[in-house]
Protein backbone atom coordinates (compact mmCIF):
# COMPACT_ATOMS: atom_id res chain seq x y z
CA UNK A 1 0.00 0.00 0.00
CA UNK A 2 1.11 3.61 -0.79
CA UNK A 3 0.57 6.46 1.99
CA UNK A 4 0.90 10.45 1.17
CA UNK A 5 1.44 12.13 4.23
CA UNK A 6 1.78 15.63 5.31
CA UNK A 7 3.86 17.58 7.54
CA UNK A 8 4.13 21.39 8.08
CA UNK A 9 7.32 22.81 8.56
CA UNK A 10 7.76 25.87 11.14
CA UNK A 11 11.54 27.06 10.49
CA UNK A 12 14.12 27.37 7.70
CA UNK A 13 16.10 23.85 9.44
CA UNK A 14 14.07 21.79 11.13
CA UNK A 15 14.03 17.96 12.04
CA UNK A 16 9.99 16.66 12.35
CA UNK A 17 9.27 13.34 14.28
CA UNK A 18 7.39 11.35 11.56
CA UNK A 19 7.30 7.71 13.82
CA UNK A 20 3.73 8.03 14.66
CA UNK A 21 2.62 8.65 10.97
CA UNK A 22 4.66 6.12 9.79
CA UNK A 23 3.13 3.52 12.38
CA UNK A 24 0.14 4.20 11.78
CA UNK A 25 0.37 3.62 8.08
CA UNK A 26 1.77 0.19 9.65
CA UNK A 27 -1.15 -0.16 11.36
CA UNK A 28 -3.85 0.33 8.82
CA UNK A 29 -1.68 -1.67 5.91
CA UNK A 30 -1.95 -4.36 8.16
CA UNK A 31 1.40 -5.31 7.66
CA UNK A 32 3.03 -8.19 10.08
CA UNK A 33 6.03 -8.32 8.15
CA UNK A 34 7.98 -6.33 5.48
CA UNK A 35 9.33 -3.53 4.28
CA UNK A 36 8.59 0.66 4.57
CA UNK A 37 10.05 2.91 2.03
CA UNK A 38 9.62 6.60 3.49
CA UNK A 39 10.54 9.01 0.76
CA UNK A 40 10.85 12.36 0.55
CA UNK A 41 9.50 14.04 -2.89
CA UNK A 42 11.02 16.92 -2.44
CA UNK A 43 14.82 18.36 -3.39
CA UNK A 44 14.91 20.79 -0.28
CA UNK A 45 14.05 18.35 2.31
CA UNK A 46 15.35 14.57 3.06
CA UNK A 47 14.28 11.89 5.36
CA UNK A 48 16.64 10.61 8.05
CA UNK A 49 16.44 7.83 11.04
CA UNK A 50 18.36 9.10 14.47
CA UNK A 51 18.05 9.74 17.74
CA UNK A 52 14.50 10.72 19.42
CA UNK A 53 15.38 11.00 22.88
CA UNK A 54 17.93 13.73 23.58
CA UNK A 55 16.12 16.79 21.75
CA UNK A 56 19.48 18.43 21.19
CA UNK A 57 20.87 15.99 18.84
CA UNK A 58 18.48 17.32 16.63
CA UNK A 59 19.49 21.02 17.47
CA UNK A 60 23.16 19.97 17.25
CA UNK A 61 22.59 18.41 13.71
CA UNK A 62 20.84 21.03 12.32
CA UNK A 63 23.39 23.58 13.50
CA UNK A 64 26.40 21.81 12.28
CA UNK A 65 24.81 21.29 8.92
CA UNK A 66 24.42 25.34 8.54
CA UNK A 67 28.16 25.50 9.34
CA UNK A 68 28.90 22.84 6.87
CA UNK A 69 26.49 24.31 4.25
CA UNK A 70 26.41 28.08 4.41
CA UNK A 71 23.83 30.07 2.49
CA UNK A 72 27.07 31.40 0.24
CA UNK A 73 26.96 33.95 -2.21
CA UNK A 74 29.21 31.97 -4.68
CA UNK A 75 25.93 29.52 -5.27
CA UNK A 76 24.75 30.24 -8.81
CA UNK A 77 21.44 28.80 -8.00
CA UNK A 78 18.74 31.50 -9.40
CA UNK A 79 16.48 30.41 -6.23
CA UNK A 80 19.05 31.75 -3.77
CA UNK A 81 18.62 28.03 -1.98
CA UNK A 82 21.71 25.81 -3.12
CA UNK A 83 22.32 25.39 0.49
CA UNK A 84 19.22 23.62 0.89
CA UNK A 85 19.71 21.13 -2.04
CA UNK A 86 23.00 20.81 -0.72
CA UNK A 87 21.90 19.55 3.06
CA UNK A 88 18.77 17.60 1.07
CA UNK A 89 21.32 15.49 -1.12
CA UNK A 90 23.59 14.66 1.72
CA UNK A 91 21.16 13.77 4.60
CA UNK A 92 19.25 11.59 1.57
CA UNK A 93 15.59 11.42 0.55
CA UNK A 94 14.48 8.09 1.86
CA UNK A 95 14.45 5.24 4.30
CA UNK A 96 14.36 1.46 4.34
CA UNK A 97 13.05 0.03 7.91
CA UNK A 98 12.18 -4.05 8.41
CA UNK A 99 8.62 -4.67 9.24
CA UNK A 100 8.39 -6.84 12.15
CA UNK A 101 5.20 -8.43 14.16
CA UNK A 102 3.23 -5.54 12.74
CA UNK A 103 5.84 -2.45 14.09
CA UNK A 104 8.81 -0.97 12.67
CA UNK A 105 11.86 -2.43 13.71
CA UNK A 106 13.50 0.39 14.78
CA UNK A 107 16.14 0.84 17.64
CA UNK A 108 14.97 2.10 21.86
CA UNK A 109 16.56 5.57 20.90
CA UNK A 110 15.50 5.48 16.74
CA UNK A 111 12.88 7.99 15.10
CA UNK A 112 12.24 9.22 11.61
CA UNK A 113 12.34 12.55 10.72
CA UNK A 114 11.33 14.80 8.01
CA UNK A 115 14.03 17.21 7.70
CA UNK A 116 13.02 20.65 6.62
CA UNK A 117 15.86 22.86 4.67
CA UNK A 118 13.80 25.38 3.20
CA UNK A 119 11.10 26.43 4.98
CA UNK A 120 8.34 27.23 6.68
CA UNK A 121 6.70 24.85 4.09
CA UNK A 122 3.71 22.49 3.41
CA UNK A 123 5.25 19.40 2.58
CA UNK A 124 4.90 15.63 1.80
CA UNK A 125 6.47 12.60 2.12
CA UNK A 126 5.15 9.05 0.88
CA UNK A 127 5.31 5.57 2.52
CA UNK A 128 5.43 2.67 0.80
CA UNK A 129 4.74 -0.47 2.85
CA UNK A 130 5.23 -4.04 0.90
ZN1 LIG B 1 16.40 25.69 -5.39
Amino acid sequence: MLFKKHVSSMERNQMIDITKLVRDCIKESNTKNGIAIVFCPHTTGAITINENCDRDVQIDMITHLEKVFPNSREFMHFEGNSDSHLKSTTVGASENIIIHNGDLLLGTWQGIYFCEFDGPRERTFYVKVQ
